[in-house]
């Protein structure tokens, strides 16, 4: 008799276990060396340059496969398919910028003969999840002589770290008592960069005592610091977690785990009856703004161009968009067994049973979402059935509870069929979050059969 009811499995029980923790290790690497939105471009650049993609805006490209840089933090990567590109692209889009803390322009001080940074977070992230955590300071800065400095201090196991203090539960008493949200106020995010003073006549100064260091090591000087671009994340690599060795904790797994999984997925494959081209972007974290968010010109810029240095004069950017097909790679929520009541358990993703589709995304009414059509759905549904790809449907959250966005609405609005299929976590946005190495590998398998598939809408 036909099975009448939907349910789910989990994927550790239909996956090939030794092909999944053998993605898991290469993800690992990855995933504890490129932390910034910069650093995953340049990753994902020299990876591109070996496999043989051309830079789309460099002199030698005359046509075919490509990379494209943005600004050096969103990066896409563009593989030629047996169809004409005027049949439209599968796209895999995925954000690399993750949430963190940012210095200020004006960073630096002292106070009672300690040195701090002044900072601005990024990202919507629990402060008091930040403090007391070993900190790595990573960045750009250009110079005043105009030379940009790159640089991560605190990644070699013998490098310092930076830290945020936290106070002593013994005089704690009134801070337990705020809400959460004040425990650590966003003013009280510095971390400590110093603390040996140089002696002037009648007192000491920590601060000069940086600044010098910060000189002799890097030719920084403080003026320097206003052209800068530097950024706290969680100092260390991924971990394995439980006895089992079948979940990682790492920083960034948002949105990172579907970039690494969507490129690789990409690049491993053969030629495709479709064009692919990944998406790899900047700023989701903060509304997809700027010039390499998601909302800029980039894409119809690059399209632009490939279709004029490949001879494609009759073809419009809008008859590529209009026939495209879209995934927004990015994570979902998975349910906690710690907090279920903010789950509805039938709507949710359920960690370790595959990659998840969300219909729509937004909070209180659908507000803000894409909405992917019933047609896109099934189309997307028997694709995964078809590869026997372990995955779930997943809403994020309880009606009314809370809510969130992705990229999904900025290709969907010029006309690309557009879906957010990507993994669940645990942990969303805190320093270390949990993933499923059997929804990371199943993400890459589920990537790589729309990279090659030949989806259509049934009307
Ligand atoms: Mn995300
Ligand atoms: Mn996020």
């Amino acid at each position: 008799m036909e099975n009448l009811e939907y349910k789910t499995k989990n994927a550790w029980l239909t996956l090939d276990k030794r092909e999944v923790m053998d993605f898991g290790e290469s993800y690992k690497q990855f995933i504890s060396a490129y932390k910034t939105e910069r650093e995953v471009v340049s990753f994902v650049r020299n990876e591109a340059e070996k496999l043989g993609f051309k830079d789309l805006f460099g002199d030698d490209y005359t046509g075919g496969d490509f990379f494209a840089v943005d600004d050096d933090k969103s990066i896409f990567v563009f593989k030629r398919g047996k169809k004409e590109i005027s049949s439209g692209l599968n796209i895999v889009v995925a954000h690399i910028d993750s949430p963190r803390i940012d210095l200020k322009q004006n960073p630096l001080y002292e106070k009672f003969e300690i040195a701090l940074l002044k900072t601005h977070y990024y990202g919507g992230i629990k402060k008091y999840q930040w403090a007391t955590l070993p900190l790595a300071l990573h960045g750009v800065v250009m110079l005043k002589n105009g030379e940009k400095l790159e640089f991560a201090i605190g990644e070699a196991p013998d490098d310092p770290v930076l830290i945020i203090s936290d106070l002593l539960p013994h005089l704690g008493r009134k801070q337990i008592e705020k809400p959460a949200k004040n425990v650590i106020e966003g003013e009280a995010l510095d971390p400590i960069i110093g603390t040996i003073p140089v002696e002037e006549e009648d007192k000491v100064n920590v601060k000069k005592a940086i600044l010098s260091l910060l000189n002799e090591r890097f030719g920084i000087v403080e003026e320097d610091f206003i052209s800068s671009e530097l950024t706290l994340v969680p100092a260390g690599g991924a971990r394995d977690v439980g006895m089992d060795r079948g979940a990682i904790t790492a920083y960034g797994h948002d949105d990172k785990i579907c970039a690494y999984t969507a490129f690789r997925a990409l690049t491993d494959s053969e030629i495709p009856e479709k064009s692919s081209l990944i998406m790899l972007m900047d700023k989701e974290e903060i509304g997809s703004e700027g010039t390499s968010g998601s909302q800029s010109e980039f894409l119809e810029y690059v399209i632009e161009r490939y279709l004029k240095t490949n001879g494609l004069n009759n073809v419009s950017v809008r008859d590529v968009f209009f026939n495209s097909f879209a995934l927004s790679a990015d994570v979902n929520a998975a349910v906690d067994p710690l907090y279920p009541d903010v789950f509805e358990e039938q709507n949710s993703a359920k960690f370790g049973h595959g990659i998840v589709v969300t219909k729509f995304t937004g909070s209180g009414g659908k507000f803000g979402a894409s909405d992917a059509s019933a047609e896109l759905v099934f189309a997307i549904r028997t694709l995964f059935n078809g590869k026997n790809i372990p995955w779930q449907i997943g809403e994020l959250g309880k009606v009314d509870i809370g809510g969130g966005g992705t990229i999904a609405k900025y290709l969907a609005k010029r006309g690309i069929e557009t879906i957010d299929v990507g993994p669940a976590l645990l942990s969303m946005h805190a320093p270390y979050e949990i993933a499923s190495k059997a929804d990371l590998y199943a993400s890459y398998l589920a990537y790589k059969a729309f990279l090659n598939s030949t989806l259509t809408l049934k009307k």
